[in-house]
């Protein structure tokens, strides 16, 4: 079974997530050890984009995939930055840039009106076409000025509802607990199991 990505801290994650709902995580291998190039992200929907990796990962490689893609999904703001949230300030991944230009955006914005969530979808696709697709979500709402030194992207001013701590305040295996990236591949284990088989 093969990951997309070429971030070693995100194969680590999903090993780490699967593994604990009994997947054989050394199974796993990622896009980046078998030196496929990631494919041009065109989709217009977190789902969409994370089909098109997967897809290309089968059809480069022969084997199942699975892919993600996940963003920080603001209501106020209608849903974005959603899928352009790696490139919200015009470069992509430039995570301090992307961060300020929220908040800015937000700066007039009421406590009550800055809900958010971080959304992923998390897919597997098989070499005879099989697809599965499931969403996981992390509510919460956004403060007015970065918090924390724990996480990435826009980890610093997302408060999880029932939580006074930002993600970037969270331990990494809080975070992992009840992230969207969690419930996202936690959701897709049965499917994976059931093309690998179960351990040992
Ligand atoms: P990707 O799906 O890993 O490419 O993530 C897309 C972008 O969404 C990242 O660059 C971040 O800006 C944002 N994002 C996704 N998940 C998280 C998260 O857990 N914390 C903070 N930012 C996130």
């Amino acid at each position: 079974m093969v990951l997309a990505t070429h971030n070693q801290h995100k194969l680590a994650e999903v090993r780490a997530i699967l593994g604990a709902a009994g997947v054989d995580p050394q199974r796993i291998v990622s896009a980046a050890e078998l030196g496929v190039a990631p494919p041009l992200e065109d989709g217009l929907t977190f789902a969409d984009n994370a089909l098109v990796k997967a897809r290309a990962l089968v059809a480069a490689t022969g084997l199942p995939a699975m892919a993600d893609d996940s963003g920080l999904v603001v209501d106020v703001l209608g849903g974005a930055p959603g899928i352009f949230s790696a490139r919200w300030c015009g470069r992509h991944g430039d995570d301090e840039a992307n961060l300020r230009l929220l908040l800015d955006q937000l700066a007039d914005v009421r406590d009550p009106h800055r809900t958010a969530r971080f959304r992923c979808a998390a897919v597997l696709v098989t070499p005879d076409g099989t697809e599965v697709v499931e969403h996981g979500d992390l509510d919460g709402t956004l403060t007015t000025a970065p918090r924390g030194a724990h996480g990435f992207g826009y980890d610093p001013v997302l408060v999880p509802t029932g939580e006074h701590r930002t993600c970037a305040e969270l331990t990494p295996e809080e975070k992992n607990a009840r992230s969207h990236r969690g419930t996202a591949f936690r959701a897709l284990a049965g499917s994976v199991v059931a093309v690998l088989g179960q351990p040992g």
